[in-house]
């Protein structure tokens, strides 16, 4: 009946901060959460690793006082095409260039100031502050977003993450990174370390989130659950 829906509240836009290590799925499964519910992705990794490429072309020694600059000049940007999202650096799209290895090497050297995480820390909660965001990372449950109605953190074998990497990599560039599932893992467990032992912001969960192992599940089951649990929370927020 018409007055019955003039009076239904309308649907309330929750925050869904999704944090865990490399490789445990967060990017994919976000995307495709963002996408079923009409909401925003937000790929906050994407943010840390334009910031490193900055420092890397500018040839800036990984210190608070030499990455301020960059931090404070750079116009940085993040976009949602149909193909996903795409990183701007001032004026130039440099979605592909963020993934290489020379940026993975020393992103988390770089995330792990504290100038540089303040300053993304606000960008990011100007970006979600609206809410119907998704926003992937590793401290938006417990420091970005501490009030996000939903906190999922995904986990996965280091094995299985370091599988996933490869055939990332593989399938984006016929396989030219030559490196192996060994060194993968390697690199993959250096990076967990020092995200994990950062004094600032550190990967962990928070007390509230929800955990899930995807070592064993496909990328739907992944995102099913995850909707399952947004529209619990939607519902309850209404
Ligand atoms: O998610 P992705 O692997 O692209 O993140 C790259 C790096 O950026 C992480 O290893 C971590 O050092 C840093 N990061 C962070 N906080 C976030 C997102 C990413 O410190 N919220």
């Amino acid at each position: 009946m018409k007055t019955a829906a003039l009076h239904t509240p309308p649907e309330k836009r929750i925050i869904i901060a999704l944090d865990g290590p490399a490789g445990s799925g967060k990017s994919t499964t976000a995307r495709r959460v963002a996408e079923a519910l009409h909401y925003i992705y937000i790929d906050t990794g994407a943010m840390y690793r334009a910031i490193t490429l900055a420092a890397l072309r500018e040839e800036r020694s990984l210190t608070n006082s030499d990455l301020m600059p960059i931090v404070k000049e750079y116009r940085l940007e993040l976009t949602t095409t149909p193909d996903g999202q795409r990183t701007i650096l001032g004026r130039e799209d440099v979605t592909n260039e963020i993934r290489s290895p020379e940026v993975t090497k020393l992103v988390s050297a770089v995330s792990a100031l504290p100038s540089v995480r303040e300053a993304m820390t606000k960008r990011q909660r100007e970006m979600g502050q609206n809410g119907g965001v998704v926003m992937d990372g590793r401290d938006i449950g417990t420091v970005v977003f501490p009030e996000a109605e939903l906190k999922v953190f995904l986990i996965a074998s280091l094995e299985e993450r370091a599988k996933r990497r490869l055939a990332e990599l593989t399938g984006t560039d016929g396989g030219s990174h030559a490196i192996t599932l060994e060194e993968m893992c390697h690199q993959i467990h250096e990076r967990d370390k020092q995200d994990t032992e950062r004094l600032v912001s550190p990967l962990r969960k928070a007390a509230d989130a929800v955990e899930i192992d995807t070592s064993q599940l496909s990328i739907d089951q992944q995102t099913e659950q995850i909707i399952t649990l947004a529209q619990a929370r939607i519902g309850s927020n209404r």
